[in-house]
């Protein structure tokens, strides 16, 4: 199989205008998923730059992330750890709200799914206004994990979510 490029995954994601609402252009990443070249591809590229044993825990946002991180923590052998919508973890949690276009969203950890100092990486599928991450973030700092990136599939740039991430190199492999 011939090495998956970042114009490969742009090809085969689909813009679907006015999904889930009107003037939403939605990234549909199924077409990568179901494609196994470019699965794996976009896997060897999220995670490229992390050696096997240089992570602990793949951190997934809720819920195509968790598709990408889980996939990415067996490929490094390291744990995975989701981080969802409230109300949907049922041990002690923290939780972290944060601001919408309308309205407010809240994520949440397990307060025993990271050990301090453990060394984390944070996936997602897609960075739009960088509000998700940058909740997902504040809840990994109050565990002390040790935050050593955060990569995304797709980018939105022009939301600038990337000057809401304070701390972790951000990496994403096709933008728009
Ligand atoms: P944000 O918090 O604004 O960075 O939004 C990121 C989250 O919303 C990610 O988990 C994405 O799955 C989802 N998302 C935001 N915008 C889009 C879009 N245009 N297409 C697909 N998913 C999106």
């Amino acid at each position: 199989m011939s090495t998956v490029t970042a114009a490969d995954l742009e090809a085969a994601i689909r813009n679907v205008p006015d999904f889930p609402q009107p003037g939403i252009q939605f990234k549909d990443i199924t077409p990568v998923l179901a494609d196994p070249r470019l699965f794996r591809g976009a896997i060897d590229l999220l995670v490229a730059g992390f050696p096997v044993g240089s992570v602990d825990k793949i951190i997934g946002i809720d819920a195509r992330g968790f598709i990408f991180a889980a996939a990415a923590a067996v490929k490094l052998g390291a744990g995975f750890v989701p981080v969802r919508k409230k109300g949907k973890l049922p041990w002690e949690t923290h939780e972290q709200s944060y601001d919408l276009e309308y309205g407010s969203a809240t994520v949440a950890i397990h307060t025993d799914a990271v050990h301090a100092g453990e060394r984390v990486l944070l996936l997602d599928d897609l960075l739009a206004t960088g509000g998700t991450a940058a909740a997902a973030i504040d809840l990994l700092n109050r565990l002390k994990a040790n935050i050593v990136g955060a990569g995304f599939l797709i980018e939105l740039e022009a939301l600038q979510g990337r000057q809401r991430i304070v701390g972790p190199r951000v990496h994403s492999l096709v933008r728009y």
